[in-house]
């Protein structure tokens, strides 16, 4: 009976030690967007952020603001960006920096004849020009109708 007791008493230590009772928590400052799975972390917890606005032809970048911090970014279908990263022990700011990549892409316009967006010297003033004719002095592109 009395063995059993201290068998307890050592089992809430334990669950106490485990649950780290008392031990300060951190928080991440995320730009809007993010969607953290904790709302706190202790120092050395894993911390993942999801990042779900993903939109077509833009790169995202994905920066910590504290330089003891190197977060990994990984791409899932489920969740779109996942963002982890182990808890130093102060708080972190994470956030996103987005760049569009869209571009005149000729192959997704097979419409656009690309021979007419070439560079080219108008051989009367010498401007150099984008549009079939010259934005100078109106002289159309050689070769052009
Ligand atoms: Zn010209």
């Amino acid at each position: 009976m009395k063995k059993r007791l201290i068998l307890f008493v050592l089992e809430v230590l334990a669950v106490m030690s485990l649950l780290g009772c008392g031990a300060q928590k951190y928080k991440v400052n995320a730009d809007s967007g993010f969607e953290l799975d904790k709302k706190a972390y202790a120092a050395g917890e894993e911390v993942t952020a999801y990042f779900k606005y993903v939109a077509t032809d833009t790169d995202y970048n994905f920066y910590c603001e504290n330089d003891d911090v190197k977060i990994k970014t990984d791409y899932d279908n489920a969740h779109g960006y996942v963002i982890t990263f182990t808890m130093p022990d102060h708080d972190v700011t994470i956030g996103v920096k987005s760049r569009n990549t869209m571009t005149m892409d000729y192959n997704a316009h097979p419409d656009v004849d690309p021979s007419a967006y070439e560079m080219w010297k108008c051989p009367d003033c010498g401007t150099l020009n984008a549009m079939p004719f010259c934005t100078e002095c109106g002289r159309k592109k050689p070769g052009v109708e």
